[in-house]
């Protein structure tokens, strides 16, 4: 059997270490990717640290995988080998229960989701249904294409469907993985954007990124200024902080939306007269399928939106993702398998 590199955590809250594996061989309906990319995402830690009770160990943890198809198994089609192809949260669908009836298939009671349920791409190759695959357009490297797979394709389409329409008001709460891609993504959409940051020194870069407002949540009353501004359509909400969303809820427009994309651990607080008044809403977005995936790079090479990235190799996955869970990646890293 041949042999790959891979990076494992064997028990729960164990540590990322390098191992050798045998590479996995793809079954009916599946293709095995060479890896040649994947990105460290904060919900890595799931697998880390054992958070859904369903995580198999050993787990190769990974779900912004960028790669070319090296094997294909029985009964797929359309997908030969040599193709470039990225797999996301999305890792596949069951197909039999109701919300995969029903055509919503992010909502799989059953989804597999690569790194989390099964093994994913901290490693030189892994097995995917073909139905999860995301096609890369050429113009698009495997590293800046990886995050995109995740953090991309969940900020661009929740702005996508959050009804806001060109010109009008959204914001991105928070600079980091997520905003930095949200910032981007918002203002080549055609929305008249704002980004929102804690500290002055933060304007700059919110600006590189597309904003046309910056509001600076230490110095300004931000729902006041979203106010004064005529009130957002949408707020996409990337912080891992309650509080900060629930302050900006007052911001919101009439029909306004706070879409909650951030994961943080105390409840958000909004009051119920600021709800009613304005019909506004509080929801959450869930990441999106496959194809969802590959309208988001098509859009990011269209746009010229890319990620910011920092590459290491695969050996030094543990020190890439202590970077990623200290908040000092700037603002994605991607891990490198030199092949
Ligand atoms: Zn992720
Ligand atoms: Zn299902």
């Amino acid at each position: 059997m041949p042999k790959m590199r891979a990076v494992q955590v064997a028990q729960k809250g164990g540590l990322l270490e390098s191992v050798e594996r045998e590479r996995p061989q793809p079954g009916f309906g599946e293709v095995r990717v060479k890896v040649q990319a994947c990105g460290v995402c904060h919900s890595d830690c799931i697998a880390k640290d054992g958070l859904f009770p369903t995580v198999p160990y050993p787990i190769i943890p990974g779900h912004e995988v960028a790669g070319v198809i090296e094997a294909v198994g029985e009964g797929v089609v359309g997908w030969p080998i040599g193709t470039r192809v990225g797999v996301g949260w999305f890792g596949g669908h069951c197909g039999r229960c109701e919300p995969c009836r029903r055509g919503d298939m992010i909502a799989c009671t059953n989804l597999r989701i690569p790194g989390i349920n099964c093994d994913g791409g901290y490693a030189e190759a892994m097995v995917s249904p073909a139905d999860a695959l995301v096609r890369i357009p050429d113009d698009l490297s495997s590293e800046d294409a990886a995050p995109l797979l995740c953090a991309g394709v969940t900020t661009y389409n929740a702005l996508r469907g959050s009804g806001a329409r060109p010109g009008d008001l959204v914001a991105v709460l928070g600079i980091g993985g997520l905003g930095h891609l949200g910032v981007q993504f918002a203002a080549k959409m055609g929305f008249r954007t704002v980004a929102i940051a804690r500290g002055a020194d933060k304007e700059s870069l919110a600006r590189q990124l597309g904003a046309h407002i910056y509001l600076d949540s230490a110095a300004q009353d931000v729902a006041a200024e979203l106010t004064r501004l005529g009130g957002a359509k949408a707020i996409l909400a990337t912080v891992p902080n309650a509080q900060a969303m629930s302050e900006v809820i007052p911001g919101l427009a009439v029909r306004g939306v706070l879409i909650v994309i951030g994961v943080g651990a105390e409840p958000i607080q909004v009051s119920a007269l600021d709800l009613i008044s304005g019909s506004r809403s509080v929801k959450g977005h869930a990441s999106g399928t496959a194809i969802d995936s590959e309208d988001t790079l098509n859009f990011s090479v269209l746009s010229g939106v890319r990620p910011t990235i920092e590459t290491m190799p695969l050996e030094r996955a543990a020190e890439a993702y202590d970077r990623m869970m200290r908040a000092e990646a700037r603002f994605r890293m991607v891990l490198t398998m030199g092949q």
